[in-house]
């Protein structure tokens, strides 16, 4: 962490979560919120509760929905200094609900609001010449605005002897799409750490899967990644290294109460002990546990975990096979 903070880039929104499962929002239905969300700002309150210095660009409206998130950030020791507050759009929104076979139906108003109005101020330009590492969200990659943004980050960062850790998040259907195919390459060929979870490794490598992952991981380390940290969801998390080492932790027995939020927490947790100068081994203990820890919460970041509540979970929670 010498070098500066770990910083993301992207939508902060408030999150409203359905209390039955069912179909959508087709009647009236209870629901509990607002929470703080968005995929960045979930990886970045992790990172910063477990004690990593972090820093978060985005933007939100001057209402009730962006304070709770300025105020998680900053609460949980993340440098909020890049967070702009729009005068006029409101914070982004999603509503989420369950339905009885796990999958999610949302209504989002992301980037019709202020998350949408991100932009290159001075005070983003000041945090960016900070940071030490940008971790980069690939479902933003399609996005004007975040990409020249995150694509400035990057190499400013870079240029200072800083690294790129990459959540690929991204489907197939988008790595086919031409440009947010070549800035999915252009940030592959970046980035220090990936982050991959399901068939994202063979995306990444732009290989098929019946390649198997040791074609992909070497084709990733012919890139120049130099670390691969592979979810895996209940079957825990291995992470591969270039000579050779591949280094497996189990994950944690829990009951999932809400699933949203596990990849950015491990992701979180990950990138800030690995920066905290903690051995592979460690770092993947304390991901697979704060990605655990976080689906037996409702809410999309309420079980991030500082240290020490990271510390008591992994004494009292048995590992899985
Ligand atoms: P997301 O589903 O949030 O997009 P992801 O697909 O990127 O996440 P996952 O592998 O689902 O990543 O979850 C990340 C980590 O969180 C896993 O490696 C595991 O350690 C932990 N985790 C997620 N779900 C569970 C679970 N049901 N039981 C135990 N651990 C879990
Ligand atoms: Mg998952």
């Amino acid at each position: 962490d010498a070098l500066g903070p770990t910083l993301c880039i992207g939508e902060i929104l408030a999150e409203i979560v359905a209390t039955t499962t069912g179909n959508g929002f087709l009647e009236p239905v209870p629901m509990i919120g607002p929470y703080p969300s968005g995929a960045p700002a979930i990886f970045i309150d992790q990172a910063g509760r477990i004690g990593g210095a972090a820093a978060m660009v985005g933007a939100v409206g001057d209402d009730d929905f962006g304070r709770v998130n300025i105020a998680r950030l900053k609460r949980d020791g993340v440098d909020v200094s890049g967070i702009h507050t729009d005068p006029t759009l409101p914070t982004g929104t999603a509503f989420v609900r369950y339905r009885p076979d796990g999958a999610r139906d949302f209504v989002f108003n992301m980037w019709t609001s202020a998350a949408g109005a991100l932009a290159w101020t001075d005070a983003v330009d000041a945090v960016c010449t900070r940071a030490g590492h940008l971790h980069v969200m690939g479902t933003l990659l399609g996005h004007q605005t975040i990409w020249e943004m995150t694509e400035r980050a990057a190499t400013m960062i870079k240029a200072r002897g800083g690294t790129i850790s990459l959540d690929p998040n991204l489907r197939k259907e988008l790595r086919g799409d031409p440009q947010t195919g070549s800035r999915f390459a252009q940030m592959v060929g970046m980035a220090d750490l990936l982050l991959p979870s399901g068939d994202e490794l063979y995306l990444a490598a732009d290989l098929p899967p019946e390649a198997g992952e040791e074609a992909a991981l070497a084709r990733l380390f012919d890139l120049g990644v130099k670390e691969v940290a592979i979810k895996r969801g209940a079957d825990g998390a291995t992470c591969a290294l270039p000579d050779g080492s591949r280094i497996h932790g189990a994950a944690f027995a829990v009951t999932e109460l809400d699933p949203t939020g596990a990849g950015d927490c491990f992701g979180g947790a990950y990138v800030a002990c690995r920066r905290l100068g903690m051995p592979v081994q460690q770092a993947l203990t304390y991901a697979n546990a704060a990605g655990a820890r976080n689906v037996t919460f409702r809410g999309p970041m309420e079980g991030a975990g500082t240290r020490t509540e990271l510390n008591d979970f992994i004494s009292n929670t048995k590992r899985l096979a």
